[in-house]
C-alpha cells in the first residue's frame, strides 16, 4: 500500500466486469455505531483509487471502467442518504499523491461532481495521505464537496495548494499516522497557526496525518520501558488530536489536560537530550569515514573469486531459511521464557543446523547454508542485537489481512555491541568442507521495515545501520567466510510515490548498501537477494548496489524479468528464482531441467546461479526435500550434457 509494508489484493478486472452494489456492511456498521451514539463518519475507497490501483489483463490500471462504476458509487449514495439527516462519507483517493495525468484529474473532476450532487443530507470528504496531493486539491476545490483531508506530516507541501480552496473545509492531518512518537504539541499549533493564515479556523478540523491501521493500538500494555513516555500508539493518537483542537480552538482545558500539556514540553526537552538516544561515539564515526565501498570492480573481482571458489557452472544455492518447524519455535519460544537454559537452547539451535548441513551436502547444493533457525525475523533478529533498537511487547500493525507484524522501533543511535551472526556461521562452516554462506540483512530493508525516529533524515539512519552491518561483514570475513549474502527484501518498498524524489532515495539506498558492503575484499564473494518480481525500472539501480551475485524472485512471473536484464546489459551474476517457494508444490526434474534450459537462452550461462525464489521457512521440510533435490538433479543433468 504506497510506501508502507501494509499490503493489499490488486483487484483484477476484465472488460466484462459487472459490478453491483452490497451496501449491507456499510449499513450495519453504522447502524452499530448510531446504537451506542456514535454517529460515525463513513470511510470508502474512493472510485478513481479503486480503478487506479486495479490491473486489466495487460496490468494496466482501469480508469476505462469509469463509466461502469460510477453509478455504483452513486447509488450507494442515494442509500446512504437514507441513513441520517447528515451524513459524513470520506472518499480515500491516495492516488493522487502519485504522480498524476489529465485523464485521472479529468475523471476526479466528474467523479465528484456527479457525487456531491446526489444528496444535500451528504458531506463529501475527499482525503489522500503519505504525500502533497496539489494537482487533485486543484481540482477539489471546483467541485462542490464538503471537505478536503490532506497529510501535513508527510506532504507538507500541501500547504501551498491551500489559497484555492473555495471555503471548503481542510480536514488537517497533523498527528503523524505512520509513526509512534508523541506529538511536539507546540510545534503542531504552530503549523496551524500558518494553516490559518491561509484558510479561517473555523474551516479547519484536526485530523491524523492518515488512517491509524499503520500504528499499534495502545501503548498502554507495553512492558516497562524508558521510551515508552515517548511512544504515542493509536488510542493516544486520538487523545491528542482532542487536545490540539481545543487548544487551537481556544476551548478550556481540563486540569488533566493542562497537566498534560506541561509534562509532554518536559519529555520533549528530556527525549532530546537522552542519553539513551545520543551516542557521541556513533556520531563521531559518522562523521569520519573514509571507506564508503569495496576495491576492485565486478570483472576484477569475479575472476579472483572464481578462482577461489571453483564452483561448476550454473552454481546451486538457496535464500537462506529452512523450515521454520513448530519445534525450532517453540526451541526459541522456551529459551526466550527462560524455560530452558541457554545450553539446551544451544544444543537445539546446532542440531537443526547439523541437519541442514548434511541434507545439503547430501543432495549436493553448492553452496550451503545454516539454515536461520535462529532467527524470528529478518529484521527483529538483528535489531535486538543492535544499541539504539527498542522492541515493543505488544506493538502489532496489519500488515496483509489477518497477517500483522511488529516493527522494531529505531529510537537512538545505531551500533553493533558484538557479532550477531558469527557464532552459527562459523558452527556450521565447522561442520563441512563445502562453503558456509554468511547471512545478512542490509540496511535498507532494517531501515524499511522499522519505525523510525523522527529527528534524523532517513538515509542518516540508514547509514548508521549499514556500519552496523559492515562490522559484521568484517568480522565473518576475518573468520574465513568466503560469501555473504546482504538481503534487501525491502528496498523496492521504500520508494518514494513521486517521482520527483525517487533518484535521491536510489541515490541515498544504493550508496549505504555499498557502505555495508565495504570491507568485503576482492576475494569475498557479496551476494544480495530481493523479493518481488516488480523492478524491471530500477535495474540498473541494482546493478549499482554492486553485489557480485543477486538473486530474484522471477518464477511467478515467467521469464519476462531476465529478458529485461539481459536486454538492459545487466553484468553482474544472477539467480533468477528457479521456483516458487510461495506454494507447496514441488517441481519435478524435467520442469526444473526445462526451466532452466529457458534461462539459459535468455541469459549468460557463465553469469547464472540456481536456487528457489525466496527463503524456504515458511514451507514443510517434505516439500523442501523434494524441490531441492529435483533441482539439484536438474542442474547435474544440464551439466553432463
Ligand atoms: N535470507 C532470508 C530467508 O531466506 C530472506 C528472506 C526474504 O527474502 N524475505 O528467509
Ligand atoms: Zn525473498
Amino acid at each position: 500500500w504506497f510506501n508502507t509494508n501494509y499490503h493489499y489484493i490488486v483487484p483484477e478486472l476484465d472488460e466484462n466486469i459487472n459490478f453491483k452494489l452490497n451496501s449491507s456492511k456499510i449499513i450495519k456498521e453504522y447502524n452499530e455505531a448510531k446504537k451506542i451514539g456514535i454517529t460515525p463518519k463513513i470511510n470508502i475507497i474512493g472510485p478513481l483509487t479503486f480503478l487506479g490501483l486495479s490491473k486489466n489483463k495487460l496490468g494496466e490500471n482501469c480508469y476505462s471502467y469509469f463509466e461502469k462504476i460510477i453509478p455504483i458509487y452513486k447509488e450507494l449514495l442515494i442509500e446512504l442518504s437514507k441513513l441520517d439527516d447528515n451524513i459524513y462519507i470520506q472518499f480515500d483517493e491516495p492516488i493522487f499523491v502519485k504522480d498524476t495525468n489529465k485523464l485521472e484529474l479529468d475523471l476526479l473532476k466528474d467523479a465528484y461532481d456527479l457525487l456531491s450532487s446526489v444528496s444535500k443530507k451528504i458531506k463529501i470528504i475527499v482525503t489522500t495521505y503519505f504525500e502533497h496531493s496539489n494537482e487533485a486539491t486543484q481540482i477539489l476545490s471546483k467541485t462542490n464537496i464538503w471537505g478536503i483531508g490532506l497529510d501535513f506530516i508527510y506532504g507538507m507541501k500541501n500547504i501551498e495548494a491551500l489559497k484555492n480552496l473555495n471555503s471548503k473545509k481542510l480536514i488537517a492531518g497533523i498527528v503523524d499516522g505512520r509513526n509512534i512518537w508523541i506529538n511536539d504539541i507546540n510545534k503542531t499549533i504552530k503549523l496551524l497557526n500558518e494553516i490559518e493564515k491561509i484558510i479561517p479556523k473555523s474551516d479547519i478540523i484536526i485530523s491524523t496525518s492518515c488512517s491509524l491501521l499503520h500504528v499499534p493500538y495502545t501503548v498502554k500494555n507495553e512492558k516497562e520501558s524508558n521510551i515508552n513516555n515517548y511512544l504515542s500508539f493509536a488510542y493516544e493518537k486520538v487523545n491528542e488530536v482532542v487536545i490540539i483542537s481545543k487548544l487551537f480552538n481556544n476551548e478550556n482545558l481540563s486540569s488533566e489536560e493542562t497537566k498534560f500539556l506541561e509534562k509532554r514540553a518536559d519529555l520533549l526537552i528530556e527525549k532530546e537530550n537522552s542519553t539513551e538516544i545520543n551516542d557521541i561515539l556513533v556520531q563521531k564515526r559518522l562523521k569520519n569515514i573514509i571507506k564508503i565501498e569495496r576495491e576492485g570492480n565486478f570483472e576484477e573481482r569475479i575472476n579472483i573469486q572464481k578462482n577461489i571458489l571453483k564452483l561448476p557452472i550454473l552454481p546451486t544455492t538457496t535464500i537462506g531459511s529452512f523450515p521454520q518447524t513448530a519445534e525450532i519455535r517453540q526451541l526459541r519460544k522456551d529459551f526466550k521464557n527462560k524455560e530452558i537454559s541457554i545450553e539446551e537452547y544451544e544444543t537445539g539451535i546446532k542440531e537443526y543446523i547439523d541437519y541442514c548441513i548434511s541434507f545439503q551436502e547430501e543432495i549436493g547444493l553448492d553452496i550451503l547454508v545454516h539454515g536461520e533457525p535462529e532467527r524470528n525475523d529478518m529484521v527483529e533478529y538483528f535489531g535486538e542485537q543492535l544499541k539504539g533498537f527498542h522492541f515493543t511487547s505488544n506493538g502489532w500493525v496489519q500488515s496483509y489481512g489477518s497477517r500483522c507484524v511488529k516493527p522494531p522501533i529505531i529510537y537512538g543511535d545505531i551500533s553493533r555491541p558484538k557479532p550477531m551472526t558469527l557464532k552459527w556461521i562459523l558452527y556450521a562452516q565447522s561442520k563441512t568442507n563445502k562453503i558456509v554462506k554468511g547471512m545478512l540483512t542490509g540496511p535498507v530493508t532494517i531501515l524499511n521495515w522499522s519505525f523510525i525516529r523522527n529527528d534524523m533524515p532517513r538515509y542518516e539512519i540508514s547509514k548508521q545501520i549499514a556500519l552496523a552491518i559492515s562490522d559484521e561483514i568484517k568480522d565473518l570475513q576475518d573468520a574465513g567466510i568466503k560469501i555473504i549474502q546482504v538481503d534487501e527484501a525491502a528496498f523496492k518498498e521504500g520508494y518514494p510515490v513521486r517521482k520527483e524524489n525517487i533518484r535521491e532515495y536510489e541515490r541515498w539506498a544504493v550508496e549505504n548498501f555499498k557502505l555495508s558492503i565495504s570491507p568485503a575484499n576482492k576475494e569475498t564473494q557479496i551476494h544480495t537477494h530481493m523479493c518481488y518480481s516488480e523492478f524491471s525500472e530500477i535495474i540498473k539501480t541494482i546493478e549499482k548496489m554492486d553485489a557480485d551475485v543477486l538473486t530474484i524472485e522471477t518464477a511467478r512471473s515467467g521469464n519476462e524479468l531476465l529478458k529485461i536484464f539481459n536486454q538492459v546489459g545487466y553484468k553482474n551474476e544472477l539467480g533468477p528464482g528457479v521456483y516458487d517457494i510461495h506454494s507447496p508444490r514441488v517441481p519435478c526434474v524435467d520442469e526444473f531441467y526445462n526451466q532452466i534450459k529457458n534461462l539459459e537462452k535468455i541469459f549468460h550461462i557463465e553469469k547464472l546461479w540456481i536456487n528457489p525464489d525466496c527463503g524456504l521457512k515458511t514451507r514443510k521440510w517434505e516439500e523442501v526435500k523434494a524441490a531441492l533435490s529435483n533441482m539439484v538433479q536438474a542442474v547435474k543433468m544440464i551439466r553432463k550434457n
